[in-house]
């Protein structure tokens, strides 16, 4: 029966896969589908915060494919990229944690709304789950956040939109860091990289629950503690009392968490004056990471 099952499976997603290839529309007609259609997408689109467990731990998934797509001219720095691989196998059981280029042209925008950045995504994406290996998606984009607003020093850095999805705004990255004479590129990325994939495990309470409650109760979803990566001073983006979930029913996608530049560099300088090393979490966000499977 189960062998049956899994050979019906298979053959529904073959045809699903043949069909969706036209649509590069995120959706939004589409009815509520239960995984017995387009059974590989389904697991990666759900709301942030959603494969907390299974980013954390090896239960089932042993493997995290991460794949890297930049618009030409904004690929990360290595040194960044390394940081990041180090964080996370300092914080999650995956036996191997491999990372996936891909150039894509620029979409020619002045600037990106986050439903803008998930249609590129369905379009460009290559890597879903399979067997074993959890994956995800990273959009290093050639243009700023359609929700940034100079004048007001609010320019964004990065989000999450999706359990299993994130944008780094590498145009803003860029030029934030062109400004500073201490902090380079590399900081900022491995700064926005990992404050964004903390979201991604689940915290702080999206999707993992505090062992003690350290939520910020001025910032939603983000730490109360001095000095922490996921601290709300990294944050800031006046998404505070809205949902940080994807809104399956209307399909509005709606930030996890965005970051500000301003705020970054602050701390990042601060850090760096004192020859502290990179940001990093504080013991509430690493106990409640250990307590859903992480390390
Ligand atoms: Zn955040
Ligand atoms: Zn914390």
């Amino acid at each position: 029966m189960k062998k049956y099952n899994k050979l019906f499976l298979i053959l529904i997603s073959i045809l699903l896969l043949n069909c969706s290839k036209s649509s590069t529309d995120d959706g939004g007609n589409n009815n509520p589908t239960p995984d017995n259609q387009t059974v590989d997408k389904s697991a990666n689109l759900l709301a942030t915060g959603a494969s907390s467990s299974d980013i954390l731990g090896n239960a089932n998934f042993d493997n995290l494919l991460i794949e890297a797509a930049f618009v030409e001219g904004f690929r990360p720095t290595a040194e960044a990229m390394d940081e990041f691989v180090t964080f996370l196998s300092e914080r999650t059981f995956k036996q191997n944690i491999s990372i996936q280029y891909k150039q894509l042209e620029s979409p020619d925008e002045e600037t990106l709304t986050l439903q803008e950045i998930a249609d590129l995504e369905s379009e460009n994406r290559t890597v879903y789950n399979d067997g074993n290996t959890l994956a995800i998606y990273i959009y290093f984009a050639d243009a700023p956040s359609d929700d940034d607003d100079e004048e007001e020093g609010l320019v964004t850095l990065g989000a999450v939109y999706r359990n299993t999805s994130m944008v780094i705004y590498e145009k803003t990255i860029k030029s934030l860091a062109g400004r500073s004479l201490t902090i380079t590129t590399a900081d900022v990325e491995i700064a926005t990289l990992n404050h964004e994939f903390g979201h991604l495990f689940g915290l702080v309470n999206l999707g993992l629950t505090p062992v003690n409650d350290h939520e910020d109760p001025e910032a939603e979803n983000h730490c109360s503690v001095e000095g922490c990566l996921m601290r709300a001073e990294l944050q800031f983006g006046g998404i505070a009392g809205k949902s940080h979930q994807l809104d399956s029913k209307d399909n509005i996608l709606v930030p996890g968490c965005t970051l500000s530049g301003n705020s970054v560099l602050k701390i990042l300088e601060h850090k760096t004056s004192k020859n502290m090393p990179t940001v990093d979490l504080d013991a509430e966000c690493i106990l409640d990471l250990q307590s859903n499977g992480g390390k």
